[in-house]
């Protein structure tokens, strides 16, 4: 039995709907995991564009990205989330070489000095039921007509349409938070992908913010139950080939009740010189 959550992000709905068992060991249980390059990079990336949106529309020029993106890095070079990549002199020039091409091509998608940002980074939460959603916009901004736009920055590959219904879930949970939050439904929510240039526009109605509430709480239900029963599945999937828990997968031969002990040894930062 495990204690049942009262909140949930969009980020950790679809990591229970990937695997149950990755989802207790993270969010549950709360085991430390290495760092990425690609999630360390992204949140690099987004800080730099956040530190350029600080700035008036008219000084949002590339040479105010660069500054941003200095800022970012001097931030990063500090920041465990980084550090604890260990990357050599060699790696880490091309950590940042790539991340300042994304901060680049973010240029090629749109003119940062026309838009009419109203917030950044905005930390929003609502309640359904005795549950609390929580999520955090990159961007809120108005369009020409001075509708409310969600904007969500991206810096992997844009999904196959296949899979794009499926990245747009935690679209529609922006909007039903700015609905709840600021009283007004998105006119659009657009996922900008930098590496590839490609936008994806969701156009939130009162259905798919119904829809939202509807898949939220039964996923809640299954978290609920999970952790009453204390059986979190493992589902294989994609995820598999980068997850940290796979030591103690029983889908990998691993024992998942030695994850508490031996996680935080074996992901344990190490001692500096
Ligand atoms: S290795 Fe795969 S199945 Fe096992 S916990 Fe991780 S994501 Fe789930």
């Amino acid at each position: 039995m495990y204690p049942v959550p009262n909140s949930l992000s969009p980020s950790r709905v679809e990591s229970f709907l990937s695997c149950p068992l990755a989802f207790r060991f993270a969010s549950i249980e709360r085991l430390p995991e290495p760092p990425a390059p690609y999630s360390t990079k992204g949140s690099m990336v987004h800080r730099a564009l956040e530190l350029l949106f600080t700035h008036p529309n008219e000084q949002r020029t590339v040479a105010t990205a660069e500054a941003a993106f200095q800022q970012a890095t001097a931030e990063y070079l500090v920041d465990p989330e980084f550090t604890l990549l260990g990357l050599d002199p060699a790696a880490q020039d091309a950590f940042f070489a790539d991340a300042w091409v994304l901060v680049q091509k973010y240029f090629a998608m749109e003119d940062p000095t026309s838009v009419r940002d109203i917030g950044l980074e905005l930390r929003l939460e609502a309640q359904v039921g005795s549950l609390t959603l929580r999520g955090i916009i990159d961007r809120l901004e108005l369009d020409a007509e001075g509708r409310l736009v969600v904007t969500d920055y991206k810096t992997g590959r844009a999904p196959s349409a296949n899979y794009e219904q499926k990245s747009l879930a935690g679209v529609h949970f922006y909007s039903f938070l700015c609905q709840e939050v600021i009283g007004q439904r998105p006119a659009a929510i657009r996922l900008m992908y930098i590496r590839t240039g490609d936008v994806i526009t969701a156009t939130p109605s009162e259905q798919s913010v119904k829809f939202l509430t509807t898949r939220t709480t039964a996923v809640w239900k299954a978290v609920e139950k999970a952790c009453l029963s204390g059986d979190f599945k493992p589902k294989e999937g994609p995820l598999c080939k980068t997850c940290s828990f796979q030591p103690w997968c029983p889908s990998f031969g691993g024992n998942p009740e030695l994850a508490k002990v031996e996680a935080p040894v074996r992901f344990a930062a190490p001692n500096p010189a």
